[in-house]
């Protein structure tokens, strides 16, 4: 059976102190909400991750929003997947529509950070998902076709349980116009296919496919319902603990 999965993408938002408080707001309600159905995550700002940790129960896991490609040396301003391990934290987040369009990261490039997060043991969420004009020219199967391809097909099987996906339509991250519930499954049976012709069935059953793009606690019940949707990556509606915590268990 396949983890169910809610990721708060913090992105570049909260000061310290606030960032302190927002994990102690979510973990209180991860805590009160009792028996939940889905793994909690929160990816805050590297420079927050190990205070944040001090304040995180173990039903929190922590996810760094990115990390290097190479290992270690002269890389200013670079944070390695190793350094994340050595600080406790279990996931690191790769290939974000925002880290490929600001920052120039290709399939590529994260294929390299994707390594770097497995081979010093992290588990990766690796996000994918098509701009509006590729939607609009009915082209989004093939780009998501080509980000698996070029960006995880170099991963063994084995390798592959530490995977989960993020499928995240560019055109719906941060714009209120949420995937509908029957185009984000859509999509999510494709990358299963598409998982099971490389990988075989079991390891296409077994990957959570995460939703993202302008997921709120409106929308979340009915896009968590879909059978290939297995949970969500969350950007706005992670920054308030109360929003967060109706995703959370919007299962
Ligand atoms: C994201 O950036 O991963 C995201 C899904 O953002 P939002 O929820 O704000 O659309």
């Amino acid at each position: 059976m396949r983890k169910y999965i809610v990721a708060g993408n913090w992105k570049m938002n909260k000061s310290l102190a606030e960032g302190i408080r927002l994990a102690e707001e979510v973990n209180a309600a991860v805590e009160k909400a009792g028996e939940l159905k889905c793994e909690v995550v929160i990816a805050p700002p590297f420079l927050h991750l190990t205070e944040v940790s001090k304040v995180v129960g173990k039903k929190v896991s922590l996810a760094a929003q990115n990390c290097a490609a190479e290992a270690s040396g002269a890389y200013t301003g670079e944070v390695s997947a190793g350094m994340l391990q050595s600080a406790g934290i279990p996931y690191v987040i790769t290939g974000h529509s925002e880290r490929r369009t600001y920052y120039g990261e290709t399939d590529a490039i994260l294929a390299k950070k994707t390594a770097q997060a497995l081979a010093s043991g992290l588990k990766v969420i690796f996000c994918i998902g098509e701009e509006l004009s590729q939607r609009d020219s009915g082209k989004y199967f093939e780009t998501v076709k080509s980000q698996i391809e070029n960006g995880l097909f170099q991963l063994s099987a084995a390798e592959f349980k530490n995977i989960v996906i993020a499928y995240e339509p560019v055109w719906a991250i941060g714009t209120g116009r949420t995937a509908t519930s029957g185009q984000a499954q859509e999509v999510h049976a494709f990358i299963r296919k598409i998982l099971a012709g490389k990988y075989g069935q079991q390891v296409a059953d077994d990957v959570a496919i995460l939703y993202g793009g302008s997921c709120n606690e409106n929308n979340a019940g009915e896009l968590f319902a879909q059978p290939d949707i297995d949970g969500g990556l969350i950007g706005g509606a992670s920054l308030t603990a109360e929003k967060f915590i109706r995703i959370v268990t919007a299962f």
